[in-house]
């Protein structure tokens, strides 16, 4: 029924073959097979045991064949709350206790464990990081490497999203440098070769390994998540994607990263997982005159490798790690959503290789350097939109900041200090001269003691003479022609990037946002500005410009929803009086300047800070 069901998702799409189903067969009967395949899938395919006994009980029958030995990995990723995290420890923990009691030999023969870190704590992220090498090292991921330590087995922190990289490494120097774990050989690192810095990694390994002087182990992958890497990458608007585009480049950076590893025996034990019987020759040519007990390889369990892995022992003797999923059906969904993933996606080894009639045996087993030579300077795939394109050719996306990278948090935290004690002075911006002269402070919410700076609110008398400017603005702004005003909307966007490590810094110190919403703040802004330009145009025959509008905002979105009202309706040719936020008037004020400074003339926007009350008056 599955395969029925791929088959015809090429025609049409899932819901629609699903529905079919349903009318034919009925919903209960559908219900209850699709039930039992996700209980075949999880319980038996990929999933060793739902315990760690069960699993190693399992086990048992593919490591007295000789040459095979296991990483257990305790299903669980991404803690939510520190509850799971907990929970996800205590698993861990118990599973080391009983994996220790097959712990009998080499630490290279001896069962072990995989972990994620993203399992030990809730906020395993790069902007909690204090948090993280004090929350989650001593107490938990130490705690349990010392514990593998003591039964001498593998402990391999997996390789999870290439936004917790940088953090895993900080992580991972504070485990290697504990001296209790100075004999060990068992603390393992996996390095996933389609990431961009995965060469760098390697050096960095080999070289906190001889700082350290630590042996230690490196599983080499080709990488899981790609797709949403990519997709990350695109919604965040980066300068570019931190993994390769094409897969015959993560080929290709895989044969390089195990000629790297095969050059660092004396420090590293290298540990090859892939699926990729081109991989696997590769490795083993590249490793011809090393001895075979200086590397394995590695496969998942239930990836349909087994007669690849077979043959190599058999033929090499190089021994094989069996990585084995072990867990309950609720904590399997991530896992098993990402080995459908993989072994779903045309370009998989293992997809390709069942059907022979598709893509033929020399096309499977070509070369990849001879794919990526034969690309020239096309290294990166057309089929995949750059994250500055999402949007056409028509609109650019606004641009991003990785705030998990930390030489991007290092230059905004550069730019934004500039303006750390910076006081700003603001208030009314009329077409005609101000005569409103009440000042008051503005401070930052979250740190009462920073005196952000001053805005004058905006008298009754002011407003209406900037009500009475903004008839003779309308009629101006109006008769400019739709294409020059998107310009000229389109150049308030710029000014806000060309000007966004000042905004960034009013974002957080007036309106008392971190930095991560403030970097959601600003492209929003952007976002609007490129929008609108292009509405202003599309729409400019849908009828007259409607006069002068007055825009009042709301605090919580303070330059975003201030900016999108604003431009909406001047790229429909309006006048604009605007009323901020009184908490965030000092941001308003700067967005306004760079909207004149962009060549909107002062009658077509006016900004009329101050509470609502003269307002009412006026
Ligand atoms: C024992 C073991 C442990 C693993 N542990 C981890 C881990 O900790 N972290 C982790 O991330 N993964 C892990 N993986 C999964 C691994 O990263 C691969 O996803 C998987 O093995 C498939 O790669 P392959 O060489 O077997 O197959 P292949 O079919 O040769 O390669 C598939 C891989 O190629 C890459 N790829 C596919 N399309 C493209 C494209 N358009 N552009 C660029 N690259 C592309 C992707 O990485 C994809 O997974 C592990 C795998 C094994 C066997």
């Amino acid at each position: 029924m599955t395969s029925n069901l791929l088959k015809d998702s090429e025609r049409q799409s899932v819901g629609d073959t699903l529905r079919k189903l349903v009318k034919r067969l009925g919903e209960p009967v559908v219900r209850t097979v699709a039930g039992q395949a996700m209980k075949e899938m999880g319980g038996r395919q990929f999933v060793l045991g739902r315990t760690i006994e069960e699993a190693q009980d399992r086990g048992k029958s593919q490591e007295e064949r000789g040459g095979y030995t296991y990483s257990y990995d305790m299903l669980g990723e991404a803690a939510r709350t520190d509850a799971d995290a907990q929970r996800y420890y205590q698993a861990y923990s118990d599973a080391i206790d009983s994996i220790s009691k097959r712990c009998k030999g080499d630490v290279r023969t001896n069962p072990g464990i995989s972990v994620k870190l993203s399992a030990l704590l809730a906020r395993y992220e790069y902007g909690h990081k204090e948090r993280v090498m004090n929350e989650l090292m001593p107490p938990r991921a130490l705690k349990l490497a010392k514990k593998a330590a003591a039964a001498n087995m593998g402990f391999n922190i997996d390789a999870e999203e290439q936004d917790r990289l940088d953090l895993s490494l900080d992580v991972i120097e504070a485990i290697l440098s504990d001296p209790e774990l100075k004999d060990w050989q068992g603390f393992g690192v996996v390095v996933q070769a389609f990431g961009k810095r995965a060469s760098q990694t390697l050096d960095w390994l080999y070289a906190l390994s001889e700082k350290l002087d630590r042996r230690i182990m490196v599983r080499l992958v080709k990488g899981a998540y790609w797709d949403a890497e990519i997709k990350r990458a695109q919604v965040m608007g980066l300068s570019d994607f931190p993994v390769f585009t094409r897969k015959a480049c993560s080929d290709v950076a895989y044969l390089a990263g195990a000629r790297k590893l095969l050059g660092m025996t004396d420090r590293i034990y290298p540990q090859f997982a892939t699926h990729n019987a081109h991989s696997v020759s590769a490795v083993l040519e590249l490793a011809k005159d090393l001895s075979r007990d200086k590397f394995e390889f590695q496969r998942l369990h239930g990836m349909g490798g087994e007669s690849l892995h077979d043959q190599v022992l058999e033929d090499s003797g190089v021994p094989c790690r069996i990585y084995a999923p072990v867990g309950a059906h609720k904590d399997l969904l991530a896992y098993l959503v990402r080995r459908l993933l993989e072994n779903g996606a045309n370009s998989s080894f293992v997809n390709q290789i069942v059907d022979t009639s598709i893509t033929p045996p020399e096309e499977i087993a070509k070369d990849p350097i001879d794919v990526v030579v034969g690309l020239g300077h096309n290294l990166s795939s057309k089929a995949i939109v750059h994250p500055s394109k999402i949007f056409g050719e028509q609109r650019r996306n606004s641009k991003g900041w990785d705030i998990t990278d930390p030489v991007t948090v290092a230059e905004i935290d550069e730019g934004r200090n500039r303006y750390k004690s910076h006081q700003w002075k603001g208030g009314p911006i009329l077409a005609v001269d101000s005569v409103s002269d009440e000042v008051v402070e503005v401070r930052n919410p979250a740190n009462p003691d920073d005196l952000v700076g001053h805005i004058t609110y905006t008298s009754e008398a002011d407003i209406s003479s900037a009500l009475d400017a903004a008839q003779e603005g309308f009629k101006q702004w109006s008769s400019v022609p739709a294409e020059e005003r998107a310009a000229m909307i389109r150049r308030v966007g710029d000014l806000y990037e060309e000007n966004v490590h000042e905004l960034f810094a009013l974002t957080t110190r007036e309106a008392g946002k971190s930095l991560l919403d403030a970097v959601a703040e600003i492209r929003e802004a952007v976002d609007f500005a490129m929008f609108y330009a292009n509405e202003g145009i599309r729409c400019k025959n849908d009828g007259e410009a409607r006069g002068v509008m007055c825009c009042i905002s709301p605090w919580n979105f303070p330059l975003a929803i201030f900016t999108g009202q604003i431009l909406a309706n001047l790229a429909a040719g309006n006048a604009v009086v605007a009323k901020p936020a009184e908490q965030t008037s000092l941001l308003a004020f700067r967005a306004v300047e760079l909207m004149h400074q962009a060549g909107i003339p002062r009658a077509a926007i006016q900004l009329l800070p101050g509470t609502g009350a003269p307002w009412v008056l006026a």
